[in-house]
């Protein structure tokens, strides 16, 4: 590579600082997409790599195994809470699992140990929204699909009341 386009790194830094949470490569190039940047996904992924590497993003593995990025505003050694519906993060300090992490490798006769901790849940909002009337539907629906008869026995069942 002879030439380096800095650009294209500041624009994926950019966008990295304006992202609300963890994002993917692939959420990130849709974004600047958007913002009618020409970037391509191959050199967003390459960049992203690179800001990780350097420590100026954190890199970590969603449960889906897919790697996500986010520009901290903490560059020391920390933990985080992340939505896994959409990618909000927290930042956390983690002292039991410091000293754990610690006692837990010496015990076993290692030095110069490290960890990742991260917790993957569902922030305040998105909870509330699965709790949205159109979640519970949507539970009743494939209550009664995973249940026919049980369906069909509770359809049936105020016909055969009388008075
Ligand atoms: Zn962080
Ligand atoms: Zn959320
Ligand atoms: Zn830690």
């Amino acid at each position: 590579m002879a030439q380096r386009n800095t650009w294209q790194r500041d624009r994926v830094r950019e966008a990295l600082g304006d992202a609300a949470g963890f994002v993917s490569a692939q959420d990130l190039h849709a974004t600047l997409r958007q913002g009618g940047s020409g970037i391509g996904l191959a050199t967003v992924y390459r960049t992203l790599a690179t800001l990780a590497a350097s420590g100026e993003a954190d890199q970590l593995q969603s449960p889906e195994g897919e790697a996500i990025y986010r520009a901290c505003s903490s560059t020391g050694h920390h933990h985080h809470l992340i939505c896994r519906s959409c990618g909000r993060a927290v930042e956390i300090e983690a002292r039991e699992v410091e000293a754990w992490a610690q006692r837990t490798a010496a015990a076993h006769g290692f030095t110069q140990a490290e960890h990742v901790v991260d917790i993957f849940g569902l922030c305040e909002t998105c909870t509330a929204a699965q709790a949205a009337p159109a979640t519970t539907a949507a539970a009743v629906t494939a209550a009664a699909a995973a249940d026919p008869q049980g369906a069909a026995a509770t359809a049936a069942a105020p016909a055969e009341i009388r008075d």
